[in-house]
């Protein structure tokens, strides 16, 4: 049989109500984003594209657009600060690259990947990061430009309400490939949480929590609580599943598992694994996903985590 080649997609693990107009409008427009940017992904990977620039193309894609919280529509900090966390990693040579804090780029996941491949070092924060940054010559938009109604509005809601929720962010974006050649890279990027402070950093720029991949395994993109995330290390906890001999199903399924037994242990995860079979898992009630493979005839686009979890079982 062929190698299946796979690409697997997500737009943030999160509840809310849809009986809210204003949630249930941003809903519909992360499903349609979702559908044409799977659909877009799907060209690149289908002509033959490398893994890691079908993962940096979708989640450049993910990052334009406003629903989303990552680049443009990222969640809001508690001193209205604009600062985004991102990693990459590619599963042949485990290269990786991450920063946290980004001030200015909507493209986060672009900046992790030039820190990957122009310098000797993994990941980039402060200064440090500012001036590399600056050096690459990317596009620095200010704090303001990234607001959205829809980020403003939980912002004041939050603020109301005078209390941090332990999972204010919805939105992360996330993507998965594998590619024809058997190359599987993986990529995660996000505005954090919203009131989070100056300075805070999740999951996601954190090679091992938010992102991994080793392509003789699989590879992996979470979202949900940070906080919690990084305590169990979910994506590397989910690799070593997959070494284990799991299926990438199981492998979500256990790590969701086990981060919904922390206090506040809310997220999600997709993964695809050396077979090109693609798993996702989730605890809070929705889990935007969309992913397609070389085995199937059209992509699947699901939001509900017990729709994703039928379709998922479907195209076992
Ligand atoms: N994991 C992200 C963070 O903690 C947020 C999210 O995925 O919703 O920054």
């Amino acid at each position: 049989m062929a190698e299946t080649f796979s690409l697997i997609i997500h737009g943030g693990s999160a509840s809310y109500d849809l009986n809210d107009p204003v949630e249930a409008a941003n809903h519909k427009e992360q499903e349609q984003a979702l559908a044409r940017i799977i659909e877009s992904g799907w060209k690149r990977l289908a002509r033959g594209d490398r893994s890691i620039d079908v993962v940096e193309y979708v989640i450049n894609l993910l990052e334009e657009t406003p629903c989303f919280n990552s680049g443009i529509g990222a969640a809001i900090g508690a001193e209205r600060q604009i600062e985004l966390d991102a990693s990459i990693m590619v599963g042949d040579t485990l290269q990786c690259g991450a920063a946290a804090g980004i001030r200015g780029v909507p493209h986060a996941i672009s900046v992790a990947r030039a820190i990957m491949e122009k310098t000797m070092h993994v990941m980039l924060v402060g200064d440090g990061l500012d001036n590399f940054i600056s050096a690459l010559g990317f596009e620095r938009l200010r704090d303001e430009e990234f607001y959205t109604a829809y980020q403003q509005r939980l912002w004041n809601m939050y603020q109301e309400l005078d209390t941090v929720p332990a999972h204010g962010g919805k939105g992360t974006v996330g993507a998965v490939a594998r590619d024809s050649k058997g190359s599987i890279s993986a990529g995660t990027s996000t505005g954090g949480m919203t009131m989070k402070m100056r300075g805070r950093v999740g999951d996601s720029p954190l090679i091992g929590a938010g992102t991994y991949a080793d392509s003789r395994y699989g590879g992996v993109s979470c979202t949900g609580y940070g906080e919690q995330i990084i305590k169990i290390g979910m994506a590397r906890t989910a690799i070593h599943l997959v070494k284990d001999g799991y299926t990438s199903q199981e492998a979500c399924d256990q790590c969701i598992d086990e981060l919904g037994q922390l206090k506040q242990g809310l997220g999600g995860m997709i993964a695809i694994d050396a077979t090109g079979r693609v798993g996702a898992c989730g605890n809070e009630r929705f889990l935007p996903v969309a992913f397609m493979t070389s085995q199937q005839v059209e992509p699947v686009v699901e939001f509900d985590i017990s729709s994703l979890k039928r379709s998922l079982k479907a195209k076992r």
